[in-house]
Parts: structure tokens; C-alpha cells; sequence
């Protein structure tokens, strides 16, 4: 048995005017693919063929070029290793691409073509992907994660290498219900921690069970994307179609039912009412997500509002991770720790929701740990920014710890997120949701909408639906 994986993962923000260029997009090939899927050992014996995958920090529109590239090498590589048995196709399903329309359901029918009708395929997403009908009609399997904020990547994966394996060893061919669900969920509104997606993602297994299915998966979708598949949805996979049907009307049925409970899932409010609000807090530190501007949601991350409120506040005793200025990360590096430095800070990438802010500032702290992304730590009358040279999420606690700061002594910190990572949140003392401006606004309501499938909920409030 021979089974081939790859795939393109990129969640793209239609909304960016910052385009994603085949060098923001990281490809692995071959070996050097095995790290990812460590569980392969572990599955029935079957030679698993690692051939490229892509991947980049959410962002803006894939241009064209680039898409073609990867698909294109992954292709050949296929018709070149091949006859496959199976191919598993690791993607996010929020991937746009400049002047495509449903790039996966591009791909997956490429890779259907390559590889012929009898060669299962099958997929794992991002729950924060969104599915179509032509992608349902290519691939043989789909699964995708059942948290949010994430914690089963290689889990999700790992499902679905093995209703792979377990498909092509007992000649299994499921049926797929694919229920399209209209509805336009930020992520911030539809957090498995929380309800009401919480209890409904915990039926799961419990759905699994008592209709016999071989899996299921509800999707919450990327909101923040002008296509006609930007949609919530159910899926249902099982060997009896009646079961898999009702299995999928039935949870279809529940989740919009949930519709009007799908809300922030922190306190939320306008840049200058939280930053009122964390000074009302008596324990410290206080997070503020910037999350227009949530780089792991799209956005680009050089929007500069949020400085600029702070220091209308006079605060001081801040943390602000961070902002992405390459030109202002040069000249910090140009003057050296301690030097006071005019800056034009960010406004330069996201031109349509930001302009560059002027400050003067102290250079704290030069970091080139990472050639290829320096970080700089400025002072800027009390509030402590951090500069990098490229698009940074701050999700980790170990991109601190590089930096030497522990947010933790802070009694405020702004970062560029919108729910907190499973690493950050325990920081937080409170964390509260900006609603800032920025590629990727929480409320969706504002956002200029021309090819969305109406009716949709929250656009279209009064409608009815039913599965
Ligand atoms: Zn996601």
C-alpha cells in the first residue's frame, strides 16, 4: 500500500492588501516532512510517501504565481512516485489565491486528476477552513479539529491518515453528507472553550456512536473571505447513508439553532473603552487583543492605532507585541541599544487601515537570534514595543523568553491576536477583545461583502433556514 502526502495550507484574509509571495510561503519536501506527521510509525505498514506541503503564517492573497508553483510541483511529483493507493492532503482550507475562486476545490480536483478515480483521497482542515461542493467531490474523506484555540493539530492529522488506511484496508467506500451551515463566525465568536460551540463540539463522539459513523466534523469557517463558500458547515462520514444523513441534519439543526449564542467569547469593546477598562482592573497584567489586526487570523500586523491610544491614555507599565516595521527594525539596528531614535512606526504594509506613527523612542534591545526576522525593543514613554522585521505572531512563551521579557511584570500588554494562544492565555490576569481596525474586523457586519451566498446569518438576521 502506497500513500502520498502533501498539500498547501494557508489561511488567506480576501480583505489584506498585502498579497502572500511564494517566499512567505514555507515548503517542506520529502524527509524533511516526517517531523509533521510523527504518529506515521505507529499506523498500519504501509510505505507513506512525504512529497511537499506548503504552509505560511495567515496573511493576505496568494498570488497566483506562486500557487500555480507548488501545485505544480506537487503534481509532477505525484505522476512521478506514482501509482498511489491513497493520498493524504494536509491543508488549512482557508487558502485564497488572486483571481481563483475555491482554490481547494482547484487542488483537490488536480490531485483527482493526477491520480485517477480509484485512489482514495483524503483530507484534514483547519476547522477555520471552509468546504465547497466541488472539494467534496474530490477527495474521499475529510476531517478537521475539534478545538479552538488549537490543540489537536497532529491529531486531526493523524484521523486522517488513519480513516485512510483503515478505508483502503477494508475496501471501505463511505458516504459524505456535506451541510453548508449559513453562518459567518469570526473565530473570536466560535471558541470550543466556550458556549456555545463548547457543548455542540462535544457531541462528537457521542454522534460518532450512535449513528455508526466512521467520523465527523463541524466546521466554524474563515469569515474573512469574499467567496460564495465562506460558510460554517457539518460533515458526516459513514458506511450507511441514511445514518450519515440524519447524523449531519440533526447536528445542522443544533448549530443553528445556537445562532444567536455565538458571541465573544472575552469582554469586548473599542481600543480606548479596554484600555479604560484594564485601568478599572485591579490585577495585573491585563491582555488587550488587537484583533482587527490578529496576524494568526490575517491581518498584517503594522497597524499602528492601538500605540497611539495608548499613549493618548498616558499609559505606562505596557508591553505592545508587537508591530511589524523591516524599516524601522534597520535603523534601531543602525544606532545601536540606548541611542533615542525618531521612528515612523508601521502604517506602511496595511496602508488602507493604518498610516505611520511618529514617536521617539529608546532603543531597549537589538535581537538577531533570527537572521532573517531582527527584533527590536523600543521605549516609548513608558510603553515597551516590539519591533520585528517580518509578519510575527507572538504565540508562544518561548518567543519571549528569547527576547527576555516576561509579560507577566507588565501590567498591561496589547497583542496582535485575538483570542489568546493556549500558551499566552495563562499570562493573562483579564484579557479583553479590540475590536481594532485592521484587515480582518471581528464584526463582520461591517465588512463590504459582494459575494457571499446570502441569505447568512448574522448579514441576513431575519432569515429561517433548515437543513
Ligand atoms: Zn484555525
Amino acid at each position: 500500500m502506497r500513500i502520498a502526502i502533501g498539500g498547501i495550507a494557508v489561511e488567506c484574509c480576501s480583505f489584506s492588501p498585502l498579497p502572500t509571495r511564494l517566499d512567505d510561503i514555507t515548503r517542506l519536501r520529502g524527509d524533511e516532512l516526517h517531523a509533521e506527521y510523527p504518529f506515521l510509525p505507529s499506523l498500519p505498514e504501509a510505505e507513506y510517501v512525504p512529497l511537499i506541503r506548503g504552509r505560511a503564517t495567515p496573511g493576505g492573497p496568494v498570488e497566483r504565481s506562486a500557487y500555480e508553483q507548488i501545485k505544480q510541483e506537487f503534481l509532477d511529483k505525484l505522476r512521478e512516485g506514482g501509482p498511489w493507493d491513497g493520498v493524504y492532503l494536509d491543508m488549512h482550507g482557508a487558502l485564497y489565491v488572486l483571481g481563483m475562486e475555491d482554490a481547494e476545490g482547484d487542488w483537490t480536483a488536480s490531485v483527482r486528476e493526477v491520480v485517477g478515480e480509484d485512489c482514495m483521497i483524503s483530507a484534514s482542515y483547519d476547522l477555520h477552513g471552509n468546504v465547497s461542493p466541488r472539494v467534496m467531490a474530490n477527495v474521499d474523506l475529510l476531517t478537521a479539529y475539534r478545538t479552538a484555540p488549537h490543540r489537536d493539530v497532529t491529531e486531526t492529522r493523524e484521523r486522517a491518515c488513519r480513516l485512510l488506511v483503515h478505508c483502503l484496508m477494508h475496501d471501505v467506500h463511505p458516504n459524505k453528507v456535506f451541510i453548508p451551515v449559513p453562518l459567518l463566525l469570526p473565530g473570536e465568536k466560535a471558541m470550543t472553550t466556550a458556549e456555545p460551540a463548547g457543548s455542540l463540539y462535544a457531541r462528537i463522539p457521542e454522534v460518532i456512536e450512535a449513528y455508526d459513523l466512521l467520523d465527523v466534523s463541524i466546521l466554524v469557517g474563515y469569515a474573512w473571505v469574499d467567496e460564495p463558500r465562506a460558510t460554517a458547515c457539518v460533515i458526516t462520514l459513514g458506511e450507511d447513508a441514511g445514518k450519515a444523513q440524519q447524523a449531519a441534519e440533526e447536528l445542522a439543526r443544533d448549530y443553528w439553532s445556537r445562532r444567536e449564542g455565538f458571541r465573544f467569547g472575552m469582554p469586548t469593546g473599542t481600543v480606548d473603552a479596554c484600555i479604560e477598562q484594564a485601568q478599572a482592573l485591579p490585577e495585573k497584567p491585563v491582555f488587550i487583543s488587537d484583533a482587527g489586526d490578529n496576524i494568526t487570523g490575517g491581518g498584517i500586523g503594522d497597524v499602528p492605532y492601538c500605540l497611539d491610544r495608548l499613549l493618548a491614555h498616558g499609559i505606562t507599565n505596557c508591553l505592545y507585541a508587537g508591530i511589524v516595521d523591516a524599516a524601522a527594525v534597520a535603523v534601531c539596528f543602525d544606532v545601536g541599544t540606548g541611542a533615542e531614535v525618531s521612528l515612523s512606526l508601521g502604517g506602511k504594509l496595511d496602508t488602507t487601515h493604518g498610516t505611520p506613527f511618529e514617536v521617539v523612542a529608546t532603543v531597549l534591545k537589538l535581537d538577531d537570534t533570527l537572521t532573517t526576522n531582527r527584533h527590536a525593543i523600543i521605549d516609548v514613554q513608558g510603553i515597551q514595543v516590539i519591533l520585528t522585521e517580518r509578519r510575527t505572531a507572538f504565540t508562544t512563551a518561548a518567543q519571549f523568553d528569547q527576547l527576555g521579557i516576561d509579560p507577566r511584570t507588565y501590567e498591561l500588554v496589547v497583542i496582535k491576536l485575538g483570542y489568546l494562544f493556549p500558551e499566552i492565555a495563562p499570562m493573562a490576569q483579564h484579557a479583553l477583545l479590540a475590536l481594532s481596525p485592521g484587515a480582518i474586523d471581528p464584526a463582520v457586519e461591517n465588512l463590504p461583502y459582494e459575494h457571499v451566498k446570502h441569505p447568512i446569518f448574522p448579514l441576513d438576521r431575519e432569515m429561517t433556514w433548515h437543513p
